[in-house]
C-alpha cells in the first residue's frame, strides 16, 4: 500500500507482550494547507511538517479534550515556528522570520533556539515545559524532553519533504505485562533497533500499516484504528472583533477615519476579516459623550 492513499492519519498500535506502545503519522492535505500562502521555503515547510508530525504524535495521547502547542523561538533565521494540535486532531501553525531561507538542514533555521511544549486542557490548568535546543534534530530534543519530564523512554523518528510530513513514536509504558527491569529494556532496545532501520524516505513513501508491518512482523501488535488529522484554523470574526476591542478606543476612531474600514487577516489561514463602523456600538457611545 502506498502513502498516498492513507495520509492525514494517525495510527496507533501496542506491543502484546511488551509495555511499549506506538503511533505513525502521515500528513499530506492538512500539511499543504498548513504551509501554503506565506511564501515558505521548502527548508522551512520541512521544518514545519516535522513540527507538524511531531504534535500530531504527542497529542493523540491527551485524555482530555485540549491542545499541544510546539513552538520554538531562535536568534537563527526563523525567529518562531509554531505548530498545534487539538484534541481532534486538527493543526495549524507558523513560521516567522526569514520564511525564504534554504539550508541543507533545516534544523540550522532555529540556531541557539528554545523549544516550548504547552498542553492547554479546555477549562483546565496549563502545562508548559522548555528545552534548549541543543541537539542535532527536533526528534532528539523530543526524545530528552520525554525522558526527562515523563521519565519514560520515548524515542521520535521524523521526516518531512515539501509534500509529505511523516513520523513515528515507540513510547515505553509503566511496568504492567513484564515488571523484569532487565527484560523491559531488552523489549525496549528490540523494538527501537528495528525502528532505527526505518529511512526517512521510508517514511515519507510507506503507508502506516505497511510501515508497521515492515518493523514489526515478527511481533505480536495491536492495531488500532487511524485517526484523521485535518487543518483548521479556530479564528472567526467574533475573535477578531474582540481583540479590536482591546485597542482603546481612540485608535480604533483613527484607524477608521484613514480607511473607512478596518482589516484583519488571520496569520495562520489567511482568512480576512472587514469591520466598519457599524460594527462598533462602543464607538457610537464615545461620540454622544463628546
Ligand atoms: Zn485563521
Amino acid at each position: 500500500m502506498s502513502l498516498d492513499n492513507n495520509t492525514d492519519v494517525a495510527t496507533r498500535f501496542l506491543f502484546e507482550q511488551a509495555d511499549i506502545r506506538g503511533e505513525t503519522v502521515a500528513l499530506k492535505q492538512s500539511f499543504e494547507q498548513l504551509t501554503e500562502n506565506h511564501g515558505y521555503s521548502e527548508t522551512v515547510r520541512a521544518l514545519l511538517g516535522q513540527f507538524a508530525a511531531a504534535v500530531v504524535l504527542i497529542s493523540n495521547n491527551l485524555k482530555y479534550r485540549g491542545k499541544i502547542i510546539l513552538q520554538a523561538q531562535s536568534q537563527g533565521d526563523l525567529s518562531l515556528l509554531m505548530v498545534e494540535c487539538t484534541s481532534e486532531a486538527a493543526i495549524r501553525g507558523i513560521a516567522r522570520g526569514d520564511v525564504s531561507t534554504e539550508r541543507d538542514d533545516p534544523w540550522e533555521l532555529l540556531a541557539g533556539g528554545q523549544l516550548a511544549i504547552t498542553i492547554e486542557r479546555e477549562n483546565g490548568p496549563r502545562y508548559q515545559g522548555i528545552i534548549a535546543l541543543d541537539t542535532h534534530s527536533l526528534a532528539a530534543a523530543l526524545d530528552d524532553y520525554f525522558l526527562q519530564s515523563e521519565q519514560l523512554n520515548t524515542r521520535f523518528w521524523l521526516s518531512a519533504n515539501s509534500e509529505y510530513a511523516a513520523g513515528l513514536m515507540l513510547q515505553q509504558l509503566p511496568a504492567q505485562l513484564n515488571q523484569d527491569a532487565s527484560a523491559r529494556e531488552d523489549q525496549w532496545q528490540h523494538a527501537v533497533i528495528l525502528a532505527d532501520t526505518v529511512q526517512a524516505s521510508d517514511l515519507l513513501t510507506l503507508a502506516p500499516d505497511a510501515l508497521i508491518y515492515r518493523l514489526y512482523h515478527q511481533d505480536p501488535i495491536r492495531l488500532y484504528p487511524a485517526t484523521s488529522v485535518s487543518f483548521h484554523c479556530p479564528c472567526s470574526r467574533e475573535r477578531s472583533h474582540s481583540a479590536l476591542l482591546l485597542l482603546p478606543l481612540v485608535e480604533l476612531e483613527e484607524m477608521l477615519e484613514d480607511d473607512g474600514h478596518i482589516d484583519m487577516q488571520c496569520d495562520m489561514c489567511g482568512q480576512a476579516y472587514r469591520f466598519l463602523r457599524s460594527d462598533f456600538t462602543e464607538l457610537a457611545d464615545t461620540r454622544i459623550l463628546h
